[in-house]
């Protein structure tokens, strides 16, 4: 006898075949049978008549790193039908805390409410496991979480001895758990890295079989440089790289879509294993803080408030802004205040949802004030969506 029987909807099996009219039999957690008509008894039988029935998504791209601890359940993943989660994404994950990845860290567990139980990856993955989760989780251990360790969220490069230290942290997380790598060369202090930092420690996880995650240094005017280096990555360091969230951001950029998918094509023909994984919006969403350039945002969350209480740091912003300097693309190629809505700040529900713009004339301030007091307020954990 079956546990459950699915009986009359359109199978999508995953395979890329045409679609099934079945019935689905569940037998010990398993699919156990799909035919047509299955004869079989079933201890609960659910009517599927009109409606789709495929295997669990596979979401590639997640950061339910720390929501996991929160909520066990996943439910915003489960009922869109995603089963398993790759999580540690964009260079950011909850461990190895060592240094300053302690205090970046807990920026975020505080937020959420979370005891910092962990110090390894193996002590996340052991605090993942017991409850368990509802998804199953793929976790990469993070870049920025790394470097964050042994550097610091400052622009300095590593000595060798520093290097090997990074290395050694990549090697004991993917001992302890991690399926990859992930870098937000992005974000500070990923940033700050050179593509042969990236390299050597891609090579670590490769050793363990790892894959190479990357959300790449540039979305928008400089996307193909960015999309090349990764691949350089994945050659170098003899490692499958799957790009993140892949985009042309930047209404003037989103012309040169052929020639990314051309370049990504050429290299799939020359053997290289690279992937890509993309949203199925135009949109995107990250911390207010990244709007900020590289020099503003060095040295952590809490640095980069305190620089925004600054009047002259504020000058010297107003001042990039308006000349638009090519160090400051990070402003994602939006055309108004109006395009960047605020997704995330529990101290303040009352901006959620809406744009720089409408904020800016509430509180009767300049758009670009209205936006650096939101970080400075929020020790640049309020989230934005461009
Ligand atoms: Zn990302």
């Amino acid at each position: 006898m079956l546990d459950i029987l699915i009986k009359g909807g359109t199978v999508i099996d995953g395979t890329g075949g045409a679609p099934l009219e079945a019935d689905v039999g569940v037998a010990d957690g398993r699919i156990a049978i799909v035919v047509a008509d299955v004869a079989q008894e079933a201890a609960r039988t659910i009517d599927a008549q009109g409606l789709h029935l495929a295997p669990g998504f596979i979401d590639p791209h997640s950061h339910s790193d720390l929501t996991l601890l929160v909520d066990p359940r996943a439910q915003s993943k489960i009922r869109q039908g995603v089963t398993t989660e790759v999580i540690g994404n964009c260079g950011f994950s909850p461990a190895p805390l060592l240094g300053a990845a302690v205090d970046e860290v807990r920026a975020r567990t505080d937020l959420l409410g979370l005891e910092m139980t962990w110090a390894d990856f193996g002590g996340y993955v052991d605090r993942l496991r017991s409850p368990g989760a509802a998804v199953n989780v793929v976790p990469l251990v993070g870049h920025n979480t790394v470097r964050g360790a042994v550097l610091g969220y400052c622009d300095v490069q590593p000595d060798p001895a520093q290097m090997t230290a990074m290395q050694d942290l990549v090697g004991e997380a993917m001992a302890q758990g991690a399926r990859g790598l992930s870098t937000g060369l992005f974000y500070p202090p990923g940033h700050y890295a050179r593509t042969d930092e990236v390299v050597e420690l891609a090579r670590v996880a490769a050793r363990y079989g790892g894959a190479y995650f990357s959300h790449i240094r540039s979305e928008s005017d400089r996307g193909l440089a960015a999309v090349a280096e990764a691949i350089e990555i994945g050659q170098k360091a003899e490692i499958g790289v799957q790009i993140a969230h892949l985009k042309l951001a930047g209404y003037r950029n989103w012309s040169k879509i052929d020639g990314l998918v051309a370049m990504l094509d050429d290299t799939v023909r020359t053997g290289v294993r690279v992937g890509a994984d993309q949203y199925p919006y135009h949109a995107s969403s990250c911390w207010l803080a990244a709007m900020l350039p590289y020099w503003a945002q060095g040295g952590g969350a809490k640095a980069i408030a305190e620089r925004l209480r600054d009047p002259g740091v504020r000058a010297q912003l107003r001042l990039d802004w308006k000349e638009n300097r090519a160090e400051w693309e990070n402003r994602r190629g939006v055309r108004a205040w109006s395009e960047v809505v605020i997704s995330e700040f529990d101290a303040r529900p009352e901006v959620l949802g809406r744009s720089i713009a409408e904020i800016s004339e509430a509180e009767g301030k300049d758009p670009l004030d209205a936006a650096f007091d939101l970080i400075a307020a929020s020790a640049g954990q309020v989230g934005a969506v461009w």
